[in-house]
């Protein structure tokens, strides 16, 4: 047991948090620096876990953010395989799992967030996976193995992705969901129908508008997925993507105030309710001023990367301005790379433009003429331009020319 004082004491070791280590050390400061992350892995790029990482073509080292030297070499202590299992904001003191305690100036809470899971007959057997860390891909890949048939529960981006990445490899991938078409919920029905037809022409069979009853099976291992609506398949492996939700553990136990989604609330400079303690990434709802919905809570990996600088930023005393239209991006294994600034809550007109079988696709989402949100496949210009005309009203027309530049109304 050690009692240890530090300038930045940065809690979790995701993108967040790597990239608040980062920031601090490039925007100059000299303080120590000592980030805590529960994984046993140094900061690596998670998203990696449902794409080459999962499929086998990206290795252990190349998800890995920075090698072990670069730690060293910018003097930023590291501690995996560490929870901070208390918080004391007024003291500004924090109690570690390895039973060490941390005075600090100031801190970051980047304690991302955690796989929803299903709570249903035979949810324990062997063989039902959840996808959140390298350790999760890796007895992913372990199971499917020897298996013939793979479900995929939920439509969203881990069903999708990982579908589309163990399919492949050879397998044969069953996608199990409640919407009536994959990623439904984000992009809406017609974007959904036409990225479900490109997975079902590969192979992939998709059920919607299916709920899971139960995880059947001999024994301790799983053998099948049945449903309500009275849906019965073979699954030798079963990954769920059901969600995720902010892990705040941690901010409520020590009092943190959390906004309506379930986050930190964070003010414009991600600053929580507790003096000299902040908070970015997925566990953050934070106060945009960019976005026409002021305040949201995304989960997106790039954010957690630019929150994670303007933290460094804001942990010094200073403040640096919000960066970008939320973005996210998202590979079916080589098939379809898509990327999309947003997320549109509601919209009333979908434009949309060219062919998404053939990575060549744009769609516009307006909310009452406004560009709300925008998906776009091999059109970096059509990106560029939904960047520019975030938020603003449009004519419609002028959005199907890809040629066409349309301008604020
Ligand atoms: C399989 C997968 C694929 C994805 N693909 C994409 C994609 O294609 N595009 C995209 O934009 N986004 C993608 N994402 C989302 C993206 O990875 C997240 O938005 C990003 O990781 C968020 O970073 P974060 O630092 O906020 O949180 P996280 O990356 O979740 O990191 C939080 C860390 O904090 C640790 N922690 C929690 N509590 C404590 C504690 N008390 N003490 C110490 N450590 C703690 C956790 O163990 C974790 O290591 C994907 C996510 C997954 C799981």
């Amino acid at each position: 047991m050690a009692e240890r004082e530090v300038d930045f004491l940065i809690i979790g070791g995701g993108h967040a948090g790597y990239s608040c280590a980062r920031a601090l050390r490039d925007g100059g400061a000299q303080g120590s620096i000592l980030l805590v992350s529960r994984e046993p892995d140094p900061p690596y790029d998670r998203t990696a876990c449902s794409k080459g990482y999962l499929g086998g073509s990206t290795s252990r080292d190349a998800v890995m953010l920075r090698s072990p030297e670069w730690w060293e070499e910018q003097n930023i202590r590291l501690l995996t395989r560490t929870s901070v299992l208390k918080l004391a904001t007024d003291e500004r003191r924090a109690a570690l799992s390895n039973k060490d305690t941390v005075s600090f100036g100031s801190a970051l809470v980047a304690t991302g967030a955690m796989v929803r899971r299903l709570r249903v007959d035979g949810g324990q057997l062997n063989g039902i996976h959840y996808l959140r860390a390298l350790g999760n891909a890796d007895a992913i890949r372990r199971d499917v193995e020897p298996a013939e048939d793979i479900v995929l529960i939920g439509g969203s981006y881990i069903g999708t992705e990982v579908a589309a990445t163990l399919t492949a490899r050879g397998k044969r991938c069953t996608i199990v969901m409640q919407e009536d078409v994959v990623l439904e919920r984000t992009f809406g029905r017609e974007v959904g129908r036409a990225i479900q037809d490109l997975l079902e022409a590969r192979g992939i069979a998709i059920h919607g508008g299916e709920e899971v009853d139960a995880f059947t099976g001999d024994g301790d291992r799983v053998g099948g997925v049945r449903t309500k609506q009275g849906l019965e398949l073979p699954a030798q492996a079963v990954v769920v993507g059901a969600g995720v939700i902010p892990d705040v553990q941690l901010a409520r136990s020590a009092g943190l105030e959390l906004g309506e989604s379930g986050g930190i609330k964070v003010d414009v400079r991600l600053a929580t309710s507790a003096p000299g303690i902040f908070a970015a990434g997925d566990v953050a709802e934070f106060e945009s001023e960019i976005h026409p919905a002021g305040r949201l809570r995304v989960e997106h990996w790039e954010v957690a990367a630019a929150q994670g600088r303007r933290a460094a930023a804001a942990m010094r005393g200073g403040e640096l301005p919000e960066e970008e239209i939320p973005y996210f991006f998202s590979d079916l294994h080589d098939w379809l790379s898509y990327e999309y600034i947003g997320p549109a809550k509601t919209w009333d007109q979908v434009v949309m433009n060219g062919s998404i079988d053939k990575s060549d696709f744009s769609a516009w989402y307006l909310d009452r003429g406004a560009v709300a949100a925008v998906l776009v496949a091999g059109r970096p210009e059509e990106l560029e331009r939904g960047r520019r005309l975030f938020g603003k009203t449009v004519d419609p027309g002028e959005l199907t020319s890809p040629r066409a530049r349309p301008t604020a109304a």
